[in-house]
């Protein structure tokens, strides 16, 4: 059975094809550029890469056709027919309060996927048209959403609602929904394993640190507390966003500068973050390398992330009480041994110790890795996440009719 997973943004689809029975990845790829001309995808299996290039891919039915016709290309394809896909699963970013899990699409998941745009305007209209292309393209394959947001919504009210009118929250679903929901869910369910227990005996602190960022506290197998809010925007330093800010300061900003809300809300978004301190930089590579240069705001730019992040943990080990693991993830996450290091700085009060030579050896290349010290109480795993293997799983358990409870993912993300 193959299944393929999709993802698609605002200018770009991600697709991997997963062989159910082989539990492989027999082919992936992106589509970039949809809609802004120069187009092309890039596409690899097995036999290497191939990038196809077109003049312009006008929207993401375009997009998603060349991906099928590329799949089924004698040449550079995997597979003779589309019809060899089985089902396709979509990550869709903003399930509202409607999905605690992934769904089946009929009619009506797209009719609230729609209507969740208002939640999510960037990133529900592109989700949903994939969502169409598909439909368009094969009719009779079924499809499952898969909400970034599902894996959050056992989040106790205490730490979903904003102190603010309770009228906002019953009137315009003002509260925290939290992101990157497959992530954390991935990577909690592998430190699991990790620790020899069962996901629902297991306290965590997840952080997913790559541009975006988000840390969450998993009480007993599930999400208790999460950094991103309402939006994305809430939480961690990243590589353009603000994060945490006093919600005044925009609008103080927006009168001095004589700017539009708009105007604001993309500074805070697109100029903020690692950007809007150092001025010039997103990627956290160049910031380590030039804070090495002697680059002070580079400098000061990691101290203010891992500040922040040590601060979560801290919230997060305070509500959580009892700890038994903290796990990395993520481009930034499990490639910076220096973020780590810095962020687990002076954390031993709270039992965690970390082996430096470890932690200095251990990137994504590593695999699934252990950097904490013997006699840590709280143990240090850096995992590297696979979101589309949460993607594959939850179209076959959706299928199976195998959902049961909270803990949602009846499989154990085979390796
Ligand atoms: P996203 O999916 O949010 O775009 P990724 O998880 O791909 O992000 O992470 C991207 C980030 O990972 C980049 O900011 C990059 O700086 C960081 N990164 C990748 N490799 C390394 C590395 N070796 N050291 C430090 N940071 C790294």
């Amino acid at each position: 059975m193959n299944i393929l997973a999709l993802n698609c943004g605002s200018s770009s689809v991600k697709y991997q094809l997963y062989n159910w029975e082989t539990h492989c990845v027999t082919a992936k790829g992106v589509a970039e550029r949809i809609g802004v001309g120069e187009s092309f995808l890039l596409h690899k299996t097995i036999n290497g890469e191939k990038k196809i290039t077109e003049p312009t891919l006008a929207d993401h039915l375009s997009a998603v056709e060349l991906i099928m016709k590329t799949l089924t290309d004698p040449v550079y394809g995997v597979i003779k027919e589309i019809t060899e896909i089985s089902a396709v699963g979509h990550r869709v970013v903003h399930g509202g309060e409607k999905y605690t899990k992934s769904e089946i699409i009929t009619p009506k998941v797209t009719d609230t996927i729609k209507e969740l745009s208002v939640l999510a305007p960037l990133h529900n209209p592109p989700n949903l048209a994939g969502i169409l292309a598909v439909q368009k393209l094969m009719p009779d394959a079924p499809q499952v959403a898969v909400f970034d947001t599902a894996f959050h919504q056992t989040m106790p009210d205490t730490a979903y609602l904003y102190a603010v009118p309770m009228e906002w929250y019953e009137k315009n679903n003002i509260r925290k929904y939290g992101f990157h929901g497959a992530s954390h869910l991935y990577v909690s369910k592998r430190a699991a394993v990790m620790l020899g227990k069962s996901a629902s005996e297991c306290n965590l602190i997840t952080l997913h640190i790559g541009n975006g960022v988000s840390v969450t506290a998993v009480r007993n197998g599930v999400s208790a507390d999460t950094s991103m809010g309402f939006t994305p925007l809430e939480g961690a330093v990243m590589g353009t966003r603000c994060g945490d800010i006093d919600p005044a300061v925009p609008l103080y900003m927006q009168k001095i500068l004589g700017k539009s809300a708009g105007e604001i809300d993309s500074v805070l978004n697109k100029n903020s973050g690692l950007l809007g301190i150092t001025k010039r930089f997103t990627d956290f590579r160049d910031i380590e390398r030039q804070a090495k240069a002697g680059d002070k705001l580079c400098e000061l730019a990691i101290n203010i992330k891992v500040y922040r992040l040590k601060k979560y943990i801290g919230m997060y080990t305070a509500t959580l009480g009892r700890l038994d693991a903290v796990i990395f993830t993520a481009g930034t996450g499990e490639n910076s041994a220096l973020l780590r290091k810095l962020t687990l700085k002076g954390l031993e009060h709270i039992g965690i110790d970390i082996n430096e030579e470890k932690n200095l050896a251990t990137n994504t290349s590593s695999g699934e890795t252990d950097i904490s010290t013997p006699e840590s109480k709280v143990k240090v795993f850096v995992i590297p996440t696979n979101e589309e293997l949460v993607l594959v799983e939850d179209v076959v358990a959706v299928l199976n009719g195998a959902y049961t409870d909270h803990m949602r993912f009846p499989y154990s993300f085979v390796k």
